[in-house]
């Protein structure tokens, strides 16, 4: 509708594919005439000296202020003396959760049709609180972090998401066996929220078990909430059950409602410039962030036409046997709107 006023968001391409994968999803939403007006921002070549790191102050205030966005991969430079691209994201916008949807993809056979799992993801703390020293020579120590809080939060997500989208059961996924005290309080938090919610069924399962599951029978599991590294290596392992990482796309929490979405993948770099990406875990998360503004109508039409393309088989990337390139992939998607 030309008469209302566009919804402002922010877009990062990021690195590597990222710009490739971001010009589909831009152009898929102008043709299926999305209301959205991007406002672009491009990870900076020095260090702001605002943020501590390569974003800049004034990309971040763009997503504060539009509460939505989406991002592409960012590549994190090993050891560089600043902070990580996406852990500065999380910590500056406090995005809490990270959920990830993964859903067998119709006409696409891998070993399983049934896969339906959300893996929601603690995204602040834990293994990624940055907390890395030498202690002596040839010692080095790492501290997990855990609080009451950021594991109540992320519960109290998982539950809310279930009941909302008409799930039947939470799966929280630990170590508590050996990981008595940091595992054992996420478990605590997360039975006290599972006590508020009588009508979700509550469990509780050992990350080497849930592996194990997950790749004998994912329909064993309905929604998954853990600690910042198992989620993201769960989520990589349910994204092999559907066919890769091309398909599988994110959104982050943030408090006070932003939701940043973003795919699961990284910035692909063995692929990167050649044309050769796929651009559906970007699309289907630009999807999510349709969802998340209740562009219902729009969502279902860009959803369908990703679906339709890649169940119709005739233009695939080469990431699911095809051979494809980005570009045609997307005009394809295109066509199917
Ligand atoms: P990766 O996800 O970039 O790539 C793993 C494999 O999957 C590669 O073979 C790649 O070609 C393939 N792949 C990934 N996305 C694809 C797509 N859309 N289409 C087709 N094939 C695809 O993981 P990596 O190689 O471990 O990491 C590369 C860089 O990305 C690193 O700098 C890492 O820190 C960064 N990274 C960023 C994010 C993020 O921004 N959220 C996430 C993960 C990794």
């Amino acid at each position: 509708s030309s008469a209302s006023t566009p919804i402002r968001a922010t877009l990062f391409p990021g690195d590597g594919i990222g710009p490739e994968i971001a010009e589909s999803v831009k152009q898929v939403f102008r043709e299926a005439d999305v209301p959205i007006e991007w406002e672009e921002h491009y990870v900076g070549t020095e260090i702001d000296p605002r943020t501590q790191s390569f974003l800049t102050w004034e990309s971040l205030e763009s997503v504060r202020k539009n509460g939505v966005g989406l991002k592409g991969p960012m590549a994190t430079p090993i050891g560089k003396g600043h902070r990580s691209l996406n852990l500065t994201l999380r910590k500056e916008l406090n995005l809490y959760a990270n959920v990830r949807p993964c859903y067998s993809l119709p006409g696409y056979k891998t070993r399983y049709d049934n896969v339906d799992l959300i893996t929601i993801r603690e995204n602040t703390e834990g293994e990624y609180s940055g907390l890395e020293h030498q202690v002596v020579r040839g010692v080095v120590e790492s501290l997990k972090i855990i609080t009451r809080q950021a594991s109540l939060r992320v519960a109290e997500y998982a539950f809310h998401y279930a009941k909302s989208h008409g799930r039947e059961r939470v799966s929280a996924i630990h170590k508590a066996n050996i990981m008595q005290k940091t595992d054992g309080l996420f478990l605590k938090c997360c039975r006290e929220v599972a006590e508020k919610y009588p009508e979700i069924k509550y469990e509780e399962v050992v990350i080497d078990n849930c592996c194990m599951m997950l790749v004998k029978n994912p329909a064993l599991f309905d929604v998954l909430v853990m600690p910042n590294l198992y989620g993201d290596i769960i989520s990589d392992l349910c994204a092999g059950l559907i066919g890769g990482l091309g398909l599988t796309p994110s959104c982050n929490i943030g408090e006070g409602g932003i939701a940043l979405a973003e795919a699961v993948h990284g910035s692909a770099p063995d692929i990167a410039g050649k044309n050769l990406a796929n651009p559906t875990a970007l699309l289907l998360s630009a999807v999510t962030m349709l969802r998340h503004l209740e562009l219902h109508d729009k969502a279902d039409r860009i959803q369908n036409a990703i679906l339709g393309t890649i169940s119709e088989g005739k233009f695939r990337t080469a990431d699911l046997g095809g051979s494809s390139s980005t570009s045609d992939f997307t005009q394809a998607i295109i066509d199917h709107l």
